[in-house]
């Protein structure tokens, strides 16, 4: 009798989530369009376009796509960015700009030092598993103001030494303490905890499906450098 009663909602089930799908696949924009430019389907070519978005802002020619009302229409219903970026909290560190992208293109988390916490993990995991971004940028700075910090270890208001502990292990590793070898490998630290702390993560880097890299924008310049793994 349980069967029996089952059986008929597990077939609606069935035939429901069949429309869902055919219905989003009628409504969810194409990858194509989903994409600033088309053609943004592997972790390679995501990086590429992010190394080519810096270099049209940078040379002062920034194409600044995907940011018309059309387009803003286009993703209100659904998104597929093709990366996902931790930056720094920085007010000089627009993630948008300096890669000239536009809406829908990256999925950004920030915290000052760009640091990985249980949240960014999960935020991450989002960005990359449900939403389908390819590559994964830990994106650090020149005169990063919290790297500083975390090598002065001097006394902050609030919670703000939170933040510390969680770049210490960068200070540890640069026996200079110079703060922007410490702020690069801090990004090298970051994108470590990315790759190894979560198995969906990992998992998709294991299928070649997602890349983990790392990079570090200068203040004064607007170029962003990519940091050897
Ligand atoms: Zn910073």
């Amino acid at each position: 009798m349980m069967m029996a009663q089952e059986q008929p909602t597990l077939s609606r089930r069935r035939a429901l989530s069949l429309l869902t799908l055919s219905a989003a696949a009628v409504a969810l924009p194409s990858p194509l369009r989903a994409s600033a430019f088309p053609g943004i389907f592997t972790p390679d070519a995501a990086l590429q376009e992010l190394i080519a978005g810096n270099r049209r802002f940078v040379e002062g020619r920034p194409v600044g796509p995907n940011r018309s009302m059309a387009r803003i229409r286009d993703v209100a219903a659904a998104q597929s960015p093709f990366a996902a970026v931790l930056s720094c909290a920085d007010s000089r560190v627009p993630v948008e700009i300096v890669f000239d992208q536009g809406f829908g293109d990256l999925f950004v988390c920030r915290a000052a030092g760009n640091i990985v916490t249980p949240e960014i993990i999960g935020s991450m995991e989002f960005g990359t598993r449900v939403l389908g971004a390819k590559l994964l940028v830990v994106l650090g700075h020149t005169g990063c103001g919290a790297v500083k910090a975390a090598i002065a270890g001097d006394a902050v208001p609030g919670q703000i030494s939170t933040l510390f502990r969680h770049i210490q292990p960068a200070v540890e590793r640069t026996p200079t303490r110079e703060m922007e070898a410490v702020a690069r490998e801090n990004v090298r630290v970051q994108a470590g905890l990315l790759r190894d702390a979560s198995p969906v993560i990992a998992g998709l880097v294991r299928e070649r499906k997602l890349q983990v890299v790392g990079g570090v924008y200068d203040l004064s310049t607007g170029r962003v450098t990519m940091l050897p793994a």
